[in-house]
């Protein structure tokens, strides 16, 4: 990547205004775009749907397949750099774009997060400087990887090495029979064996880094999730123990230098009980992007994730974040429209839209809807960040939040 900062509201090399570009078009594509727009870039968006969040706000929408090759012809031919806003971005793709505009992060970084087994080899890697690992684990590839698992990772989950999200493409398993039947079910593609943990909490890191190699991180999240989805994401002293939270911080910083990463990246971590009445981190996995356990930093930082994804992309210089209130975020699916009142109605029923007034009537709420077109139960509709001015208050308001919703109250 060059070195020379792509001002924003300039003109660029290509005698045009300064555009950054996104391959996705999905909710975190779009913040990435009103984030870049803020600051005065043109941006644009390759996407096939023609309705995508971030399409239908980018100055530019590429309507092609994501391997398309004119349709990555016109992407660099609009943008001075390009990014990327989900893992699942052909690698290809990347590398045609990358010989011949900046793209952040790499295809080579995109492709190691892409693929469990690779990933939690980096992790292994990474081990003696973080000095945190991943949760012990095998790769299965073959009936015979199958066979030669050892018995002390049972149970544990098994995990398609590829295009597992949400909890999506992952059983539990309890012994070797669970085990073989649950790689037959996901069509005996590679996949991982991991041992199951026993999780005291989740909580996740977002680092930034820039080409110079400058990294900077955020505070370290604690995250919930319900079926397999991320819930609610707390951040706020005490919500993660102050010596696993460093611990978090300083392992995630040195896998982004390990790769030589540059943009946004997030690791989650798994808190597990140490077996002597303690605690332990293990790290889980990577995205190499914002995250949607980092929405909370549009409201409660100076400097929100995606603006950071921004200034990566475009060389501008990277402060370190600073957290200026204790934030809750609530992710908010589908499901809540079929939710009027907290009574569930049934899926086929006509979406009724949440209580928003009634909800943004308290002070510290931040609305933020992506702009789908239809509700599903399931599908991510937006999030809302909470702030206030203390712990004690940021809690009352979600409390009073997800009562109005009619979902589970905090712990
Ligand atoms: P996804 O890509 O779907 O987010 P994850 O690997 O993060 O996949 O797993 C989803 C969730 O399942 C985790 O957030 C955690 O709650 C649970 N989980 C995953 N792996 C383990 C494990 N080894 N032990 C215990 N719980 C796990
Ligand atoms: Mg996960």
């Amino acid at each position: 990547m060059s070195l020379k900062p792509l001002l924003p509201g300039a003109l660029s090399d290509r005698g045009q205004q300064m555009t950054l570009g996104v391959m996705g078009g999905g909710q975190l594509g779009r913040m990435f775009v009103q984030a870049a727009q803020a600051m005065g870039y043109f941006t644009a968006v390759l996407d096939p749907d023609p309705a995508s969040p971030a399409g239908l706000v980018a100055h530019f929408h590429i309507e092609t397949p994501y391997d398309d090759e004119q349709g990555l012809a016109q992407l660099m031919q609009r943008c001075d750099a390009i990014t990327t806003e989900f893992e699942n971005v052909p690698a290809p793709a990347l590398i045609t774009l990358g010989a011949h505009r900046p793209v952040a992060p790499s295809a080579n970084c995109v492709a190691v997060a892409q693929d469990r087994i690779q990933e939690k080899a980096h992790f292994v890697q990474c081990g003696p400087v973080s000095g945190v690992y991943p949760a012990p684990y095998a790769a299965i590839e073959t009936p015979e990887l199958l066979a030669a698992v050892p018995a002390d990772l049972l149970p544990g989950i098994i995990k398609t090495a590829r295009l597992g999200y949400d909890g999506k493409g992952q059983i539990r398993v309890k012994n070797r029979e669970e085990l073989a039947a649950a790689w037959e079910q996901l069509g005996r593609v590679p996949c991982v064996l991991e041992k199951l943990m026993p999780l005291q909490s989740e909580c996740s890191v977002i680092v930034a880094r820039g080409a110079d190699g400058q990294v900077v991180a955020f505070p370290v999240q604690k995250n919930t999730h319900r079926d397999g989805i991320l819930a609610l994401t707390e951040v706020y002293e005490g919500a993660v123990p102050a010596e696993l939270a460093a611990r978090a911080q300083a392992s995630t910083v040195a896998i982004a230098n390990h790769l030589n990463y540059v943009g946004v990246l997030c690791v989650e971590y798994f808190v597990v009980d140490n077996g002597q009445g303690g605690s332990d981190l293990i790290v889980n996995e990577m995205a190499p992007r914002p995250h949607n356990s980092g929405h909370y930093t549009q409201n409660a930082c100076d400097m929100s994730q995606f603006e950071a994804q921004v200034r990566t992309l475009a060389g501008l210089p990277l402060p370190v974040p600073r957290q200026h209130s204790p934030a809750i975020m609530v992710n908010l699916l589908g499901d809540l429209w079929f939710n009027p009142n907290g009574v569930r109605s049934a899926a086929s029923e006509q979406p009724v839209a949440p209580p928003w007034a009634q909800v943004l009537a308290l002070p510290g709420t931040h609305l933020h809807l992506y702009g789908k077109l239809s509700a599903r139960p399931g599908r991510k509709m937006g999030h809302l960040n909470i702030t206030g001015d203390s712990v004690v208050q940021v809690r009352e308001t979600a409390s009073k939040v997800l009562a109005l919703l009619g979902l589970p109250a905090l712990d």
